[in-house]
């Protein structure tokens, strides 16, 4: 292969114009990024020397070497492990294969702080580099190919970059960088032993720096002890040391471990630059054997929705890595979880498709899975706005003062987890039928009583009316939509709470809910409404008589509107309102039909049932008026109006009210 200059895909070309803008106040990171490239290159090989072990070419030990020329103004980063080819140097360095990237490079903006933050979610790895080098070069050969297949790819981080074909004896990657002038910091052994020490300790692999020592300068006059000397200085000896502990973080005992060291490991696997909500650690024993070391970030990915994406733990077998994004280790909706599992039983050549299969693998994902919900527990427990919640009059809350010391660290935490991450959690239960309870427990909704999505149905039950027997919920596309919606009229009269759901899996997650300990649940928009005893017996009969007497009138109504509405019926629901549109009992609601329909997927033609209010002056007027045929679909596209819906033909509708306002 000659010389070539290649252009970087568009996307990377924008990104290292950012990258660089965006993360100068955190510079050092670029070293622990390309270390953690390097391990991850020696994890490849080690795996895939599993299958041919002449890919070690009888140098299977292997280590990272950080190295540095005070007069070349370089640090150059080593590995030997698994290299590229010369098409891969090209293909992985000049284009982002991760899914999502166009769209999460035309989020960045130009500003530095939320940049940073996107940019810290999404993880720039090699980039990195040029937040402190004005060039990068980058020597490689892939293991098992010949010396003469070696490969030099090198880039200013504009526009473009170069490749050629060179020979190089050396398995693995060698990546020199080529410092700005305003990093010279980082040639000196103290400030990089110190960056390592923070960030890449717990790596499993050796990082290896050269040795020195302090030499006297020569005397000036060689004849004369006593007499000056030349400056003396610091000289590369030719040895090496290792500068971090090279032991795996999640095999050492968890007394041995910081909360910083925790947190570094977090950044190192996940390429989040904020540190994680809450970890849990555990060695789990008895039929299989399993260490787990799981997080939970603080901020969503960029792509937690993408379909793409793939979730998934780190998976190792007896420290040997073979896996990234191993799905079966846990369930979809625990899909933003970051961590490592190492089992000590699965086999080394274990493959995504025996994983699905394995029955060690079924006991590792429950046993992870309990333990992330427990995590969320604990945290939904000591969260202070949950402990702040109203209590119930007159009970004054016992709290200990360790119960109170642990509120205060996690303070807000829950909160936050699920404002991040809610949505998803909500997807378990129609995923894990053996953790609904748990998980059901651990949703948080906004209510008529509540702006934020702090309530959650515990809460709700303990504040129930006497004589109310059900929790009542409605879905809608916001929250002030669904707290003004004419359905909720005659819960806001008796101060009955409703919760009110606004995310687009409410309604289908809420379809594997219908109770919650014990008590129904129930949707204000679905069926008649029954409040059972909260109604009082005036009330019942006066609906009963109102029913009777507007017969003729629903029939007529219902004639009228025959291609609309399902049904027609008087209601008690409504107080100020007319009318409003509710399902049957067991029909799909107009909100989810609205969204299955914008999402461009098929939906059953949901006829609602429209429901009067007997008492309002409209619907007493109606009867008689030589305008009811008009009056009547309005009163209907009214009611759709009201909770968000367009009638289904708003010229129609236009006319008719202008004709009736003139
Ligand atoms: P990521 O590591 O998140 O995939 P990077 O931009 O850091 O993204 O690296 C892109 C790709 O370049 C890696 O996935 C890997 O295939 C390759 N790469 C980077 N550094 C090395 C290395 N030291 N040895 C072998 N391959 C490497």
């Amino acid at each position: 292969m000659n010389k070539k200059t290649l252009s970087f895909q568009a996307e990377v070309a924008q990104l290292l114009h950012l990258v660089t803008h965006a993360l100068y106040s955190n510079k050092e990171i670029f070293l622990r990024e390309l270390i953690s490239n390097a391990s991850d290159a020696c994890d490849k090989l080690r795996f895939e020397a599993l299958d041919n072990g002449a890919l070690y070419e009888n140098a299977p030990d292997l280590d990272v070497r950080v190295t540095f020329d005070k007069d070349a103004k370089t640090i150059t980063i080593t590995d030997n492990g698994i290299g590229m080819s010369q098409q891969e140097a090209i293909d992985h360095l000049g284009t982002i294969a991760k899914s999502g990237t166009k769209d999460f490079v035309s989020r960045l903006s130009g500003d530095q702080k939320s940049d940073a933050q996107l940019i810290g979610q999404f993880g720039v790895g090699f980039y990195s580099g040029f937040i402190v080098a004005d060039k990068i070069s980058v020597e490689s050969r892939r293991a098992g190919l010949p010396a003469a297949e070696g490969v030099r790819w090198v880039s200013g981080g504009a526009g473009d970059f170069e490749v050629e074909a060179i020979e190089r004896t050396a398995r693995g990657t060698s990546v020199t960088l080529h410092l700005r002038d305003d990093a010279d910091e980082y040639l000196s052994p103290w400030k990089l032993k110190g960056i390592i020490g923070k960030y890449s300790d717990h790596i499993s692999l050796p990082i290896l720096m050269e040795k020195e020592e302090w030499k006297d300068g020569d005397l000036i006059d060689p004849n004369d002890e006593k007499g000056g000397r030349q400056p003396g200085q610091m000289v590369k000896t030719g040895e090496w040391e290792t500068v971090n502990k090279a032991s795996a973080l999640w095999s050492r005992p968890k007394k041995d471990i910081t909360p910083e060291q925790y947190d570094e490991f977090y950044k190192q696997i996940s390429h989040d630059f904020e540190p994680p909500l809450a970890h849990t650690h555990n060695r789990v024993e008895g039929s299989t054997e399993y260490t787990q070391l799981l997080y939970i970030p603080s901020k969503a990915p960029f792509d937690l929705w993408n379909r793409e994406k793939k979730g998934g733990l780190k998976l190792y077998v007896k420290r040997v890595f073979i896996m990234d994004d191993a799905e079966a280790l846990l369930p979809s909706y625990l899909r933003f979880v970051k961590g490592v599992v190492d089992s000590a039983d699965l086999p080394l050549n274990v493959s995504r498709e025996l994983l699905q299969e394995s029955r060690d693998v079924k006991a590792i994902r429950e046993g992870c899975s309990k333990r992330v919900l427990s995590m969320l527990e604990d945290l939904a427990k000591n969260d202070k706005a949950q402990l702040a919640a109203p209590s119930v009059e007159g009970v004054t809350d016992v709290v200990s003062e360790e119960d109170k010391a642990a509120a205060a660290a996690s303070e807000g935490k829950y909160s936050k987890f699920y404002a991040e991450f809610g949505a998803v959690l909500k997807e378990g239960l129609g995923e894990d039928f053996g953790n609904r309870e748990r998980l059901a427990k651990l949703l948080r909704f906004a209510s008529t009583q509540s702006d934020t999505m702090s309530v959650g149905f515990a809460d709700y039950k303990a504040r129930m009316k006497d004589g109310q027997d059900a929790i009542y919920y409605i879905t809608a596309e916001n929250l002030s939509a669904g707290r003004n919606s004419p359905q909720l009229e005659v819960f806001k009269k008796k101060g009955i709470e409703v919760l009110v759901m606004t995310d687009r899996v409410d309604e289908w997650a809420l379809n594997y809910l219908n109770e919650f300990d014990g008590t129904p649940l129930q949707s204000v928009a679905k069926g008649a409404v029954d409040l059972g005893k909260l109604q009082d017996e005036t009330e019942k009969k006066a609906a009963e008589e109102a029913a009777e007497t507007f017969k003729p009138l629903l029939a007529k109504l219902k004639e009228a509107l025959k291609d609309k509405a399902s049904d027609v019926r008087i209601t008690t629901r409504l107080v100020d309102s007319p009318a409003c549109l509710v399902v049957q009992d067991d029909g799909m609601s107009t909100q989810l039909a609205r969204m299955l329909k914008q999402a461009g997927q098929k939906a059953p033609d949901v006829k609602p049932v429209l429901e009067v209010n007997a008492d309002h002056p409209l619907v007493k007027k109606l009867d008689g008026s030589v305008h009811f045929n008009d009056l009547a679909h309005i009163l209907f596209d009214q009611a759709l109006l009201a909770e968000g819906g367009l009638p289904d033909d708003p010229a129609a509708y236009v006319k008719r009210v202008n004709a009736l306002l003139v």
